[in-house]
C-alpha cells in the first residue's frame, strides 16, 4: 500500500553557508506521492551504548525510570538519489579501547566497532567516501562520533547548530566536543533554516525542532513497506519522557523544546509514523541492523 503523505510542515528554507538571509515561506501544504519500487532503504547501525549513574540531568527522579542504558545508532538512508548518514553515535576511538570506556562522571561508554569499519565490512554499495548528504540530530559528542571519519557528502545542518559548531569554545551548548567536529566544519555545508526535503521527493525530510541544542532536528523517512518513521534525535531519552513531555536540564532552550515536541507530536499523528526513539536501547534491540534493513 502507497502512502500519501500530507506535510503540514512548511518545505524547508534553506541557505547555502553565504547566506543569512531566507526565502520566503511556502505555505500551501505540500501533498507527496511515494511511488514505490524505488523508495529508500533504511539501515541501523550499532554506534555505541552507554550507562549511565543517574537520570538526573534529564529532569527525572531516579524512581521515574529504570532504564540506564541507552542506545546510540547510526542510520544511512540509501536513496535512489544517494544516501544519507544520519547521526554518528559515539566517538570512534571508543573502539579502540578493550574494555569500556567511563567519564569522570561515571556515565560508561562502548562501541564496539565503528561505523566505517562497519559499512566497509558489509559491502553494501556505500561507504563512508560515497556519501551523498551527512546530517545529524544535533551536535552532541554522543552524535557526531564518526563524523572525523567522514569523507564524502554535504553536511546538512541547522543555522543554530552550525552558529553553535563554529563558535570560539561553544560555551552556551554543553555535550559539543569540538575536536569530533573537525572535519565535518570542512565539508561542502548547506545551513538550514527550517524543515528539509533532502532529496525532493517527500521521502526523507529533516524537520526542525530546536530546544536540546540551537539546531536540533528529527528525521522523517517514508519508506514503501514499513510506512513513514521518526527518528527522534533527542528530542526524547526515555519512554517515560516522551509521556510526561519531560524537557532535560541541560536543553539550552526549554520553551522551545516543548514547542519541538508538540510539533513533532502532531507530525506523528498526522502522518502515522513509527516514533523510533534513538536512545531506546530496547527498541534498538528489537531492530533489525545492517546489512538488513527496512524499506
Ligand atoms: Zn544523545
Amino acid at each position: 500500500m502507497r502512502l500519501i503523505l500530507i506535510l503540514f510542515l512548511t518545505t524547508g528554507i534553506m541557505a547555502c553557508q553565504q547566506q543569512s538571509d531566507t526565502a520566503a515561506d511556502t505555505s500551501s501544504p505540500l501533498v507527496v506521492t511515494n511511488t514505490g519500487a524505488a523508495g529508500p532503504k533504511l539501515y541501523i547501525f550499532d554506534c555505541g551504548r552507554m550507562r549511565l549513574v543517574s537520570v538526573e540531568a534529564f529532569n527525572l527522579k531516579e524512581t521515574d525510570t529504570d532504564v540506564r542504558e541507552l542506545s546510540a545508532p547510526c542510520y544511512v538512508v540509501d536513496h535512489p538519489k544517494g544516501q544519507l548518514l544520519w547521526d554518528a553515535g559515539l566517538p570512534s576511538e571508543f573502539a579502540q579501547t578493550d574494555g569500556p570506556v567511563t567519564r569522570e562522571d561515571g556515565m560508561t561508554n562502548w562501541l564496539e566497532e565503528t561505523l566505517a569499519s562497519q559499512v566497509a565490512r558489509m559491502d553494501l554499495g556505500f561507504d563512508m567516501g560515497s556519501l551523498e548528504y551527512v546530517a545529524f540530530s544535533h551536535i552532541h559528542w554522543d552524535h557526531v562520533g564518526a563524523s572525523n571519519d567522514v569523507t564524502s557528502g554535504t553536511w546538512l545542518v541547522q543555522q543554530g547548530d552550525y552558529d553553535a559548531a563554529h563558535a570560539d569554545g561553544n560555551l552556551s551548548v554543553p555535550a559539543v566536543q569540538p575536536h569530533l567536529l573537525v572535519s565535518i566544519k570542512e565539508r561542502p555545508t548547506q545551513v538550514l533554516n527550517g524543515d528539509y526535503d533532502v532529496f525532493g521527493d517527500g521521502t526523507v525530510q529533516l524537520i526542525a525542532a530546536e530546544g536540546h541544542t540551537p539546531g536540533h532536528q528529527v528525521l522523517l523517512v517514508d519508506l514503501a513497506e514499513t510506512g513513514p518513521v521518526v527518528l527522534s534525535g533527542d528530542l526524547y531519552h526515555f519512554q517515560f519522557s516522551r509521556a510526561n513531555r519531560v524537557v532535560p536540564l541541560f536543553n539550552v532552550d526549554a520553551e522551545r523544546t516543548l514547542q519541538s515536541m508538540d510539533k513533532i507530536e502532531a507530525l506523528v499523528t498526522m502522518t502515522g509514523a513509527d516514533f523510533w526513539l534513538q536512545h531506546d536501547a530496547s527498541l534498538f534491540d528489537s531492530q533489525q541492523k545492517a546489512p538488513r534493513f527496512y524499506q
